[in-house]
């Protein structure tokens, strides 16, 4: 019956002129899959699980989804969207504002690393749509700031990191559930869904319409993935300015796995005179967000990174990963690997592998039913 409902355009979804007009002068010509089939069960007000591939626009999904709801007439707050760092919080913000650009919606990024003053001025102003981190949203909530008594819609973007056991936003989620009205509709949204997080998410969620992806369907195509043994720590720093320069071809990123390497790697690459910047969850925001003005507009080709950079954060141009160490969850992989290839584009992912990481190595192609190959001693035949 799902199958009845897929929309080959946009047109076809009924939406309203206003958020039409949005979508295509933001130069979305046709729907993809996950936005033919979420985007309408958004709108009929079920709850609904969205799983679908890195790049793939699970972000208009529910922004268009929410927008098509959202009564403009009122100023109250209708919208809360709930992801795991400012960086992302912050994007989707102005994602919703760029796809509601003809409907005067007012969004705002309400996040941690700098003063409540915005949030204040912002929030008494009144907006429609606030996409935050889990814990300044709860402080502003807790101060009775940010008014939820009117709430449509809440939906939580990488959902199963922010309900995972290891981090520390489950709580805060919860907290923040139970200051919302009990009616209202919950959108979560992951590229990655386990098992455990559809368990929890029957704790708040009802019925919900459920659209999944099979673990050997995760992995994109577009992406093509190699593994170079460095046999040693040691010798991944070499390794590394010996394909420098294929990194600079458009924009790469290099994860490493704690931000004290991320550190002493880019200090490392400066002192033999490569450019890169870097960033990592100690650094002060106002050099955070610099750092991301400079990546996203193609002044600095190379960003060192942790799994802060991992989920969500969509730079077009990005068309290599460098796992300079891999991963320590699966899950991270295919989010970190998922920054290349944007919305079909290609990417390339290269793994670092010393002796130690050849059995997690066979655990991620396992995981994901792939294989990661040697790289080509040529990195210029990959493409
Ligand atoms: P996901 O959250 O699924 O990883 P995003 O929502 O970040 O993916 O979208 C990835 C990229 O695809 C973004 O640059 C976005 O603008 C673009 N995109 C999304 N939907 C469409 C569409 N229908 N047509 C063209 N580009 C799109
Ligand atoms: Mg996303």
């Amino acid at each position: 019956s799902s199958k009845l409902k897929i929309s080959p355009t946009f047109e076809s979804m009924r939406l309203k002129e206003d958020l039409l007009r949005g979508i295509y002068s933001y130069g979305f010509e046709a729907p993809s899959a996950v936005q033919s089939r979420a985007i309408t069960q958004i709108i009929s007000g079920r709850d609904v699980i969205a799983q679908a591939q890195s790049g793939t626009g699970k972000t208009a999904t529910f922004t268009i989804g929410m927008l098509q709801v959202i009564d403009l007439k009122s100023k109250d707050l209708q919208s809360m969207v709930l992801s795991p760092t400012r960086e992302l919080a912050k994007q989707i913000s102005q994602v919703v504002s760029n796809l509601g650009d003809y409907m005067n919606v007012s969004a705002h990024a309400c996040t941690g690393g700098k003063t409540v003053q915005t949030d204040i001025k912002k929030l008494t102003q009144g907006c429609h749509v606030v996409s935050g981190t889990p814990g300044r949203v709860l402080d502003m909530i807790k101060r009775r700031l940010l008014n939820t008594r009117h709430l449509k819609m809440l939906i939580l973007d990488e959902a199963d990191e922010l309900l995972s056991e290891t981090l520390g936003f489950k709580q805060q989620i919860y907290d923040i559930f139970t200051k919302l009205p009990t009616s209202v509709q919950v959108v979560v949204v992951s590229a990655t869904m386990n098992r455990d997080i559809l368990e929890v998410t029957k704790k708040f969620m009802s019925d919900p319409v459920k659209i999944l992806v099979k673990r050997d369907e995760i992995s994109l195509e577009g992406i093509k993935q190699f593994h170079v043994n460095v046999d040693r720590e040691e010798w991944k720093f070499d390794t590394l300015c010996d394909i420098y320069d294929s990194l600079t071809i458009t924009q790469c990123v290099i994860f490493c796995n704690t931000k004290k390497k991320v550190d002493w790697l880019s200090a490392k690459l400066t002192q033999a005179n490569f450019s890169v910047v870097s960033m990592h969850g100690d650094m002060k925001q106002e050099e955070r967000d610099k750092v991301m003005n400079d990546f996203r507009s193609g002044n600095s080709r190379v960003l060192i990174s942790t799994d802060v950079w991992a989920r969500g954060i969509d730079v077009q141009q990005v068309s290599l990963v460098v796992n300079y160490d891999l991963p320590e969850n699966l899950e991270n992989y295919i989010h970190r690997i998922g920054r290349s290839g944007r919305f079909g584009r290609k990417g390339v992912a290269i793994n670092f592998i010393t002796r130690d990481d050849l059995s997690k190595l066979r655990e991620i192609e396992k995981f994901y039913s792939i294989r990661i190959k040697p790289m080509p001693a040529n990195l210029q035949d990959i493409s």
